[in-house]
């Protein structure tokens, strides 16, 4: 199942590359504050399902043009990232940070924005903010001490993610936590849907120009071993989301840009780009030059 949302917290499911409205049966509440109905969906998926599916099958098609596509889960309790995951990219930025020694880092869960909304560019003059292009892991269910074999039985879900960053030496956290750097979408694609998710082909276009080309086979840390890692320390929730590290290729996007990313058997997302006005800080007031190694 493909489940959306979209037009201030609805919920559809896509059938025949249209929606359909199933926000009732989902048990979600549309512009309810703090918006948590559809980590409640996930955590009650399974007792909801077979209504959700009756309910799609009865409702209406409405056209994506006709809709604001939001982010999935807008209030999840953790969204939690893996640095630099493809050796590739290690070469690129010239680092030996590589996940499997650095472990996870968390972005700012209001960073979290939708493929129908803008990536809005910081003023930020001197400074480059790239596009990664990453697979997203939805947590299904609770879990500590997660067994990698075990992992794949706690993902709900799929869905293609954009890690915007400023390039800098500052804290990673900081430069990845403005408002929409973490674009989310177009819907979650359910785990069954996906089966196996070790060799998932992704690419990513910036205004029709394939930039990163990748697939999941490549990743240093697994998804499996993702899963455990983060479980040994921090309790997973339904809900929570995993952005699983982006391979070479990373670039500065711009005002008028279009990024596209495109994630096999997962979904497509087009994100336009806009300069905004707002976001300097002093902090940010240095020039950073991004050299690529490699
Ligand atoms: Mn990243």
């Amino acid at each position: 199942m493909k489940i959306v949302r979209f037009n201030s917290g609805r919920i559809g499911v896509v059938i025949d590359d249209t929606i359909r409205d199933v926000t009732e049966v989902a048990g979600v509440v549309p512009g309810e504050f703090p918006p948590v109905g559809p980590v409640r969906l996930i955590a009650e998926f399974e007792s909801r399902k077979a209504a959700i599916a009756e309910a799609a099958a009865k409702a209406e098609p409405i056209a994506f043009s006709d809709v604001v596509l939001e982010t999935p889960v807008p209030w999840p309790n953790k969204l939690i990232a893996y640095p630099v995951n493809y050796h590739d990219h290690a070469t690129e930025m010239a680092t030996k940070k590589i996940a499997d020694v650095q472990g996870y880092f968390l972005k700012s869960n209001s960073s979290l924005s939708g493929a129908g909304q803008a990536i809005e560019l910081p003023n930020l003059p001197g400074r480059e903010v790239h596009h990664e292009c990453e697979l997203a892991i939805i947590i299904g269910k609770e879990g500590r001490c997660i067994a990698p074999e075990d992992a794949l039985d706690y993902i709900f879900g799929y869905s293609c993610l954009l890690d915007i960053t400023v390039r800098g030496r500052e804290e990673r956290v900081f430069r990845k936590s403005y408002d929409t750097f973490t674009p989310v979408g177009p819907w979650i694609t359910t785990a069954d849907e996906v089966g196996d998710p070790t060799d998932l082909t992704m690419k990513l276009w910036v205004n029709g120009n394939l930039r990163q080309s990748a697939t999941t086979k490549d990743l240093i840390i697994k998804i499996r071993d993702m899963i455990a890692i983060a479980s040994s320390a921090s309790t997973l929730y339904p809900g929570d989301i995993i952005a699983t590290g982006t391979p070479a290729g990373v670039d500065k996007i711009e005002h008028g840009d279009v990024v596209a990313i495109e994630i096999e058997k997962v979904g497509r997302m087009e994100v336009p780009v806009e300069a905004g006005d707002r976001g300097a800080n002093i902090v940010f007031a240095k020039p950073y030059i991004f050299e690529r190694a490699s």
